[in-house]
């Protein structure tokens, strides 16, 4: 630990460590850690903050499979869950007093309804009670938003989707703002206090503001393994470099299916942030630099077997679980991605009977319109 270097291709490698720096600089932070998954990126993330009977509070809009994991998984470790609706202020400020609270959970733009974090509100919220505000920044990217700018101190992606954009490789990053004072917050005692298994260095007075990052290599990774493989950080690398490209025409494209959505009779209504009606509007406008997303739903009349039949009925989307490929993708979650929660916990994330996911592509939008109008028509 007295020498920066490449030890095992557990703990690091030169070909991710090259995307770790690509990362980091698009999110302007300290550092970033490179994982196997969005998921492998979560749990590399809180590891750090996290110890038997301590607690997350996050967003109920959350993507479906970090619900699950967060109260499922996480809590046979030990680690409780708590969610809250992440536009009630009161109730996020009630939540994170408790004091085995260790970190506030959000996305700034969910998966799947669109529903955007007010990321200043909830960084000073987080940090007037000691805590760090995680953001999920996976369906955004830095391309519209740079979390860190506005008060977050970590910042997860899955780079499965719009970061390596092409769906071919998973992947997921923790990046590290260095800003948070593990000292003077909550115990963070595995940043803090003398670690056992490095001759009892502490990790936040050796390495100050790369405290966490450099804890996630070289503890996190190194015990619990979800490295991503150099191949997968290879093809990241290389998407990565038609990000912004991309990202402005996912989001001009998705502004036309929606205006196209939005007037047809099946359909009841669109959660695309870009409709001035929309809740997230405003905080859309202020924390985006374009567009305002590609990933939104729709409800239609039909109800749980009509939203099968017009997922089914699409021939241009791919009808794939995945998010941010350049193909434009069709989901009906509540069947699907969001199956496994109960019909109360799908109508709080954003995944009733009557909801289908859409992903919007890079084809041509009068294509991407053409197959989602003969598919409502066909019903
Ligand atoms: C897909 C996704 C994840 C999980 O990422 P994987 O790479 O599939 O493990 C986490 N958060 C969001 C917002 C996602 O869309």
């Amino acid at each position: 630990m007295q020498e920066n270097g490449n030890i095992y291709g557990r703990l690091s490698n030169p070909t991710t460590a090259a995307l770790e720096q690509k990362i980091a600089a698009l999110d302007n932070a300290v550092g970033s850690c490179c994982v196997s998954s969005g998921h492998a990126a979560q749990l590399i993330a809180l590891y750090p903050l996290l110890s038997p009977g301590k607690k997350i509070v996050a967003s109920s809009k959350l993507y479906g499979g970090s619900i699950t994991q967060f109260t499922k998984s996480f809590k046979s470790f030990g680690w409780e869950t708590d969610l809250v609706d992440i536009t009630n202020y009161d109730e996020i400020k009630q939540a994170i007093k408790a004091k085995n609270v260790r970190a506030l959970f959000a996305e700034s733009l969910s998966n799947p309804e669109g529903v955007v974090s007010d990321i200043e509100k909830l960084s000073e919220l987080a940090h007037n009670e000691g805590i760090p505000l995680l953001i999920d920044n996976t369906m955004a990217t830095q391309a519209i938003c740079q979390p860190a700018n506005y008060g977050a101190d970590i910042i997860i992606y899955s780079t499965t989707k719009f970061l390596s954009g092409h769906g071919n490789a998973m992947g997921g990053c923790v990046v590290d703002a260095g800003k948070f004072d593990w000292n003077n917050g909550r115990e963070f005692e595995k940043l803090t206090e003398p670690d056992t298994s490095y001759h009892g260095i502490k990790f936040f007075e050796t390495f100050g503001n790369l405290a966490y990052i450099n804890f996630c290599h070289a503890s996190a990774l190194r015990d619990l393994g979800t490295t991503m493989s150099p191949f997968n950080a290879y093809l990241t690398l290389t998407g990565i470099e038609t990000l912004n490209l991309r990202m402005q025409k996912h989001m001009s494209n998705a502004d036309e299916v929606a205006n196209f959505l939005i007037k047809h009779d099946k359909v009841d209504s669109v959660s695309w942030s870009g409709f001035q009606k929309n809740k997230s509007y405003q905080l859309a406008k202020k924390y985006f630099k374009f567009g305002f997303g590609s990933v939104f739903t729709i409800s239609v009349k039909a109800g749980f077997d009509g939203a099968k039949k017009i997922v089914e009925n699409c021939n241009l989307f791919s009808h794939l679980a995945n998010v941010g490929d350049t193909k434009s993708l069709i989901i009906h979650p509540a069947s699907t991605t969001h199956r496994q929660l109960n019909p109360k916990e799908r109508e709080i994330s954003g995944a009733g009977d009557n909801v289908i996911r859409l992903s919007i592509g890079l084809e041509h939008s009068d294509d991407i319109i053409k197959d989602l109008k003969v598919s409502l028509d066909n019903l």
